[in-house]
């Protein structure tokens, strides 16, 4: 399973973009960075986008790629929870921001909707996806990507701590979590539903005890003004746990 690091962050600058991952290059998880960081051509080879909640961070190109893959005369399928393809509908693709692309063109629309139902596998562009509820605003779920050969990613989403009911259901190798502020704003953290690196411990230890073993982790989403400190204490997890942890940067490429 080939996966590009299109956006590594929870903010845009010249330097960061919003959560974005490319899988085998058809697949895109969240719709951060997708049409910043893709050329047209690439666009145009996606076939599927699938988005973990309603933040602006997560959706934000939605609208952009669809007015790309409509010029172009191609589609996309979009898999969400229902309340997020409502949110997206109701806000977004309006016919006022921005055109409903989920119905022109009349014979084949630009967007195609597709409902994702926590801890139901779906089959989405070859993979075998299972949605799985985690602990961040509303319906949230995370997401276990998984492929004929036996090779699995999770990817968190944006979540707070208490993960050890969603680690039951996900056997990844490669485990791509958010850490989004350092220690010092913990209790920021848990009132706005993020990790830090000492929550992140927490987490580790509980799918340790679990699981019995402990995937390559990557830690996303993590704020820019804050990321030298989170940066160092992610490396004092990784010593305590004698584990790498890396973080993930945009254009970084990684194979299982
Ligand atoms: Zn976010
Ligand atoms: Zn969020």
């Amino acid at each position: 399973m080939d996966i590009r690091i299109l956006g590594a962050h929870n903010c845009e600058s010249l330097t960061t973009s919003c959560v974005c991952f490319l899988i085998n290059d058809t697949l895109a998880i969240e719709a951060g960075s997708l049409t910043s960081s893709l050329s047209i051509e690439e666009q145009r080879k996606l076939n599927a986008v699938v988005l973990t909640h309603q933040h602006f961070d997560h959706i934000r190109d939605i609208p952009g790629i669809a007015l790309n893959l409509f010029r172009c005369g191609a589609s996309i399928q979009v898999y969400s929870t229902a309340v997020v393809r409502d949110i997206i509908e109701t806000n977004l693709l309006n016919g006022e921001i921005y055109p409903q692309f989920q119905k022109i063109p009349e014979t084949k629309p630009t967007v195609h909707f597709n409902i994702i139902k926590p801890l139901e596998p779906q089959l989405i562009d070859g993979h075998n996806i299972l949605a799985v509820p985690v602990n961040h605003f509303g319906t949230t779920v995370g997401y276990q990507i998984s492929d004929d050969q036996g090779k699995a990613i999770f990817y968190t989403g944006d979540t707070g701590s208490g993960l050890s009911d969603c680690w039951r259901h996900v056997s990844p190798q490669l485990l791509i979590i958010e850490v989004t502020l350092p220690d010092e704003c913990e209790l920021f953290a848990r009132e706005t539903s993020h990790l830090t690196p000492h929550m992140l411990e927490q987490e580790l230890v509980s799918f340790r005890e679990l699981k019995g073993y402990l995937p390559q982790v990557i830690v996303v989403h993590m704020d820019i003004s804050l990321e030298s400190i989170t940066k160092k204490e992610i490396s004092a997890v990784a010593g305590r746990l004698d584990i790498p942890i890396a973080v993930a940067h945009e254009g970084m490429r990684l194979k299982i």
